[in-house]
């Protein structure tokens, strides 16, 4: 069942150790299907350069396995628990991005101050409180905490990220480590000061509803 979207999940998996965002078997990636419901989600403990389509597994939203050979990934739980309070949701994504992660270790947020992040997290990268792997403790800090954000950081943990999209879900995992990156670098050369909150919201508007769109709507003449 569900066999297009199994092929979709296990290739988002892929994708993560492609922008080296995970090591070994850490992290995984789930996403929702629209009509019936159901979650197809990365098996647990398993080597992603040895991951197939047929090893993701389906669950529904009270975390029953449907169908599947292996044990669904540890976190989905919490992924379920994201779905459940998030019907714009339709990819979760977990991961132990390197610098993303080492902010999410000291359990703080990432202080929104370049314009790449008022453009992709429309603020600070938010940072939940500890919770346990195996319940839905992680997605309850995800729910509380996240607000508009497409990522967060749960303390101690990791990096979590949503979509309504697998692809959109990829892109902030992949935007939170690129500025989490650049602001530890930053933080070695100098002192860091938050955008103002209006050109946070300047940066925000512009590239949710112009950017990247037609010349037209982003105030572009032609000659
Ligand atoms: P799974 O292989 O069970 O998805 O666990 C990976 C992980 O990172 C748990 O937090």
């Amino acid at each position: 069942m569900l066999e297009e979207l199994k092929e979709e999940v296990c290739e988002g998996n892929l994708e993560l150790p492609r922008h080296g965002l995970v090591t070994w078997t850490s992290g995984n990636l789930s996403a929702r299907d629209e009509e019936t419901g159901l979650v197809v989600i990365k098996p647990s403990g398993v080597r992603y350069e040895k991951m197939t389509p047929a090893d993701m597994v389906v669950v529904d939203l009270d975390g029953t396995v449907v169908e599947g050979e292996r044990g669904p990934s540890s976190d989905t739980a919490s992924h379920l628990y994201v779905y459940r309070h998030r019907e714009d949701v339709r990819s979760v994504i977990h991961t132990h991005s390197n610098y993303a992660t080492a902010w999410a270790a000291t359990g703080q947020p990432i202080p929104c101050v370049l314009t790449a992040m008022a453009d992709e997290f429309g603020g600070p990268v938010p940072c939940g409180g500890y919770a346990s792997i195996g319940t839905e403790q992680i997605g309850e800090q995800i729910i509380e905490h996240i607000g508009h954000s497409p990522a967060i950081l749960l303390a101690k943990h990791g990096v979590f990220t949503i979509g309504p999209s697998i692809e959109k879900a990829i892109q902030a995992a992949v935007m939170v480590e690129d500025v989490a990156h650049t602001v530890s670098i930053a933080m070695q050369i100098g002192t860091i000061e938050p955008l103002p909150q209006a050109d946070i919201d300047e940066n925000y508007e512009r590239y949710s509803h112009r950017y990247g769109t037609a010349a037209a709507s982003q105030g572009v003449t032609h000659a």
